[in-house]
């Protein structure tokens, strides 16, 4: 690269505020403020008056004219800025004179000719230092994919300890090993013995990943070395690659150390998954990460951890022996693991004597460990604001429901005809429920809308955590959920958009009886769908090819069709049974807007 380059670096800037200058010198000289003599509107309305007004030219407010005899200072061209004619009446009745101003026009037009050419500039200096700094354009790019590995200090000094993670024990179990490893690499060495070189720490958003990355970290009293996939997807081909090369390069002088690699799947996606652009780039980045997982030495020190929440998209080659092929599971807490959660995350809060966790945890199934640290705060966010000396019970509730239906929203105000219709809706589910033997008891029935799309909710707490669901139940929970539909009906008036959220789950239950539990008897037990790419419940690939044919596919149609119109006529029959027991409770729920569980034996039912 030739060295001569700081001269043309700077004469270029001053030639471009020079020719910015000199456009707006002409500008202003076009438009002719030399012959041209701005006037105050009354003074033109007495030259309109007077007859002397040749021609104008109205532009919005502004107006250009020429006179047929010259002003008094020789000029026969005026500008003027018209006034309000009310306005302009009522001062010519008294005498005054008056003009007025183009609403910030004349700065706006200045500001514009000023600014491009400012921000023309300052995007060609700061390219030309960023490329400049190691003489010339290809340094520049190189020292680009050097700069942000640096970010890449380890952190040496992590607090985090496995005491801090709870209701993940499988998860601690297996990484007190590497624990173990990276506490005394040698003697791990003396039978042979090697390390996984990568774990991948798989499971749904907030479960602990990361915290569980770092207590390992803290617990080994090892550097660790934190980045995330994101960082590493870049626009030019190679930077990726130089970054990975640079982080591993630098782990090695600091080993024993751990690797984190955080949302791995944006780095790792599997190649020619997506359809969009920059694959080059992706491919490049992930074949170093693959080139430097196989380049070190098995007996270095170094384990690199990863996270993810769609395994499913990860390249293969990266979950190849010798690479990630470790995965630990971190799955959303049970209901003691969750108790635990709890625990940690309300040691440094005052809690009240009626607090018990095991009741929180009751509450909270499907809560990941973040959603139990958010519920523990927003309970002493509630407990503050109404004035408590301690976070009591009723607060952890509130806060429960808050998270669970989204923020209360009394201010939202529905007319009383939708009123009526969400209070049958919700008294529906409710009384198919309560009908229901064995269905999950009804907690709380409520027409106060909560956060988006929610006019009303029904909330029926689960009194264990599930994990298999027989066929009957699963036709049950759609028949619950084809209650508020039902009561709609039997309301006579209209079918409302308020089933939507119900139909769509009470589908998915029908479609997975169908398709993935082989509970229809005329389609016979085969999976028809595999759920690939449906694992720890994300959206899977953008295109999956059917594997059945275009009958079995309109079996299936039949099938899912049948079962929910199965179900909405049981809620309707049992409804329909119960009619006064549904205008009395939606009655009932009219009136008082939410009842709780202790309210719906006045709600009477036959049979
Ligand atoms: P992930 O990386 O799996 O998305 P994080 O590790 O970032 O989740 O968790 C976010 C926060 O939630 C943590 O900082 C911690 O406060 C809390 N948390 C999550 N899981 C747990 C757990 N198992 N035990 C204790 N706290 C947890
Ligand atoms: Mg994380
Ligand atoms: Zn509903």
């Amino acid at each position: 690269m030739p060295a001569a380059a700081p001269k043309p670096k700077i004469s270029p800037t001053i030639w471009m505020i020079l020719l910015g200058l000199a456009m707006m010198a002409g500008v202003s000289f076009m438009s002719g403020v030399g012959d041209v003599a701005p006037i105050p509107y009354s003074q033109f309305q007495a030259y309109l008056d007077a007859g002397k007004v040749k021609s104008v030219v109205v532009n919005g407010d502004s107006i250009r004219g020429t006179l047929n005899e010259a002003m008094a200072d020789g000029k026969t061209q005026f500008t003027t800025v018209s006034v309000p004619r009310d306005l302009a009446a009522a001062l010519s009745d008294h005498k005054v004179e008056f003009s007025a101003t183009a609403g910030g026009g004349a700065f706006a037009t200045v500001l514009s000719w000023i600014i491009p050419p400012i921000l023309f500039v300052g995007i060609w200096m700061f390219a030309s230092r960023g490329m400049g700094g190691a003489g010339g354009m290809a340094g520049g790019l190189f020292s680009m994919g050097r700069s942000k590995a640096k970010l890449v200090a380890p952190e040496t000094d992590i607090k985090v300890a496995f005491d801090d993670v709870a209701g993940v024990d499988e998860a601690k179990a297996e990484l007190h090993e590497i624990v173990d490893f990276l506490k005394r690499p040698d003697e791990f060495g003396r039978l042979g013995a090697h390390i996984p070189r990568g774990i991948l720490l798989v499971g749904p958003p907030g479960t602990g990943k990361t915290l569980l990355a770092r207590a390992v970290a803290g617990e080994a009293g090892v550097p660790f070395f934190s980045t995330n996939g994101a960082e590493f997807v870049e626009m030019f081909v190679g930077v990726g690659a130089s970054r990975v090369r640079d982080l591993f390069e630098h782990a090695r002088t600091s080993a024993p150390c751990i690797i984190f690699i955080d949302e791995l799947d944006a780095l790792g996606r599997a190649r020619g998954a997506s359809a969009m652009g920059g694959q080059d780039e992706k491919e490049q980045t992930l074949n170093q990460l693959l080139a430097e997982m196989d380049g070190f030495d098995r007996s270095a020190a170094i384990v690199v951890l990863a996270a993810t929440n769609r395994p499913e998209i990860l390249d293969p080659a990266l979950l190849r022996a010798g690479r990630f092929d470790r995965q630990v599971l971190v799955d959303r807490p049970d209901k003691i693991g969750r108790v635990q959660i709890l625990g940690i995350h309300t040691k440094k809060l005052s809690l009240a004597s009626d607090v018990k966790l095991e009741d929180i945890a009751a509450l909270t199934p499907g809560f990941t460990g973040a959603d139990l640290a958010n519920l523990a705060n927003e309970a002493a966010v509630v407990a503050t604001r109404r004035g408590g000396v301690d976070i009591g019970m009723a607060d952890f509730t509130a806060a429960v429901e808050r998270i669970v239906a989204g923020l209360e929203k009394k201010s939202r105000i529905l007319i009383p005809r939708e009123r009526r219709i969400v209070a049958y809706h919700e008294m529906g589910h409710t009384l198919v429920a309560l009908a229901i033997p064995g269905s999950d008891p009804i907690q709380k029935v409520s027409i106060i809308p909560r956060g988006i799309g929610a006019l009303g909710y029904t909330m029926q707490r689960p009194t264990d955590d599930r994990f298999l669901m027989g066929l009957h139940e699963l036709e049950d929970k759609m028949t619950v959920l084809m209650g508020g539909r039902a009561a709609e009906t039997l309301l006579g008036s209209d079918i409302s958009t308020g089933a939507s959220d119900d139909l769509a789950k009470a589908t998915d239950i029908a479609r997975g009886m169908v398709m993935r539990f082989g509970m229809d008897k005329a389609l016979g037990p085969v999976a028809l769908d595999t759920e690939q790419g449906q694992f720890l419940g994300q959206p899977g690939a953008f295109w999956q090819p059917r594997r059945f044919s275009e009958q079995t596919a309109r079996e299936i149609d039949q099938a899912v069709r049948t079962r929910l119109e199965a179900a909405l006529a049981r809620a309707i029959g049992i409804l329909a049974d119960n009619r006064a027991a549904l205008d009395a409770g939606a009655e009932l729920l009219l009136t008082r807007e939410t009842l709780g569980a202790e309210d719906l034996p006045k709600v009477k039912m036959v049979g």
